[in-house]
């Protein structure tokens, strides 16, 4: 049950509706929702072996009330994500409430009522254990696309890194039920991490052009339970398109978007799509559009932050719609310029990635 009133449709804002902008010029367009930080997987690179800490999960309900007042604010793409997200009830009920919402300005910042709004980009995040079955619910409640998390291609490899056994059957199932219902392109994501998982991409490659996905390889991040990144577990983006041209030549591909993260490849016959995503060794903050809201409802800035803002804990204290989107207002304005990963001084942000939702 939730603690919060709901949101009336039209959310009476106390000054001139504004697109979210922090103070770096960047427009903020992309919410990312975990929706629990329980996750049925204990990746190497991401929790500790015991049960690691959890914080609340918060009503369905409350989230969609904060949610609509992001949208309200200019937000146009929700990922849920997690934790896993697979795994929280209520997940399809609030796909079917996030496929009803419209975006709230036009490309060129001016505002639209409710008729005149876009479906918003509704995305999941998972690791696709639970994803088979759900793949065409999901579909049919209105999620635009979902991106698989797979760090192997190979059975032994996979549950030497999640530390679930049998598991990578049951993942290749959902990646492909995705496909089949639609929910193109599916995109699966690696991180890759020295010593664990890097002779695996050549695997990778082949996976993407015999599956149809867009396979992603991303940059390992300081982000963990444990302590274990250095610069040194990190493998960079010119091994991988090394790795990946001795496996068969790299086309580079133009970019899709401004805010595009990953850089994009294909082959010499046009066939398969690799991203590379690399916020270590070229990070891309200056395009960041991002901002995200943790399963206990707080705003986090940047994954790097060192501390929240507790905006559900304000909404239970009574705030109106209008307060909530002031202080959203005003806490994305002192978003961070960058990340400092590898800079002398870095410090570890103030929660894991499970805890953040990646
Ligand atoms: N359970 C879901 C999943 O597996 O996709 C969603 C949450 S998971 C934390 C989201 C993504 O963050 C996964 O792709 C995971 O591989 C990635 N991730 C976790 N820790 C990371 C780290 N330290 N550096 C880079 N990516 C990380």
């Amino acid at each position: 049950m939730s603690t919060l009133s709901p949101s009336p449709a039209v959310i009476p804002l106390s000054r001139p509706a504004q697109r979210l902008r922090d103070s770096h010029g960047r427009a903020i367009t992309d919410l990312r929702v975990s929706i629990t930080d329980r996750c049925n997987y204990k990746c190497v690179y991401c929790r500790t072996g015991n049960e690691g800490a959890q914080y609340a999960e918060l009503p369905i309900a409350d989230y969609l009330r904060l949610i609509r007042i992001f949208v309200s604010l200019g937000i146009e793409k929700v990922r849920l994500t997690g934790g896993e997200p697979l795994l929280r009830k209520g997940l399809l009920e609030m796909v079917r409430e996030l496929a009803k919402m419209r975006t709230s300005f036009a490309p060129d910042g001016s505002p639209l009522d409710s008729v005149h709004g876009q479906p918003l980009d509704i995305a999941v995040t998972t690791n696709g254990h639970l994803l088979a079955d759900l793949a065409q619910p999901l579909k049919d409640a209105g999620l635009t696309r979902v991106t698989v998390s797979m760090d192997a291609v190979d059975p032994e490899t996979f549950a030497r890194i999640t530390r679930v056994p049998n598991s990578f059957e049951q993942v290749l199932a959902g990646i492909r039920a995705a496909r089949r219902v639609g929910l193109d392109p599916v995109k699966v994501n690696c991180v890759l991490l020295r010593g664990f998982n890097e002779e695996q991409i050549p695997g990778f490659a082949r996976f993407a052009r015999e599956e149809g996905v867009v396979v992603r390889f991303i940059e390992f991040m300081p982000l963990e339970e444990d302590r274990l990144w250095s610069p040194a577990t990190v493998v960079p983006i010119h091994e991988v398109i090394d790795r990946l041209g001795q496996f068969r030549p790299v086309v580079p591909l133009s970019a899709t978007h401004a805010s595009e993260t990953a850089c994009r490849y294909t082959f010499d016959d046009g066939i398969g799509e690799i991203g590379i995503i690399a916020p270590v060794s070229q990070a891309f903050c200056g395009q960041c559009s991002r901002v995200r809201l943790t399963s206990d409802g707080k705003i986090r800035t940047c994954l790097f932050s060192q501390s929240d803002h507790d905006l559900h804990g304000i909404a239970r204290r009574g705030a109106t719609d209008a307060d909530l989107a002031d202080y959203i207002v005003s806490t994305i304005v002192k978003k961070e310029a960058r990340h400092h990963i590898g800079e002398p001084g870095f410090l570890k942000p103030s929660r894991s990635m499970v805890h953040i939702g990646g």
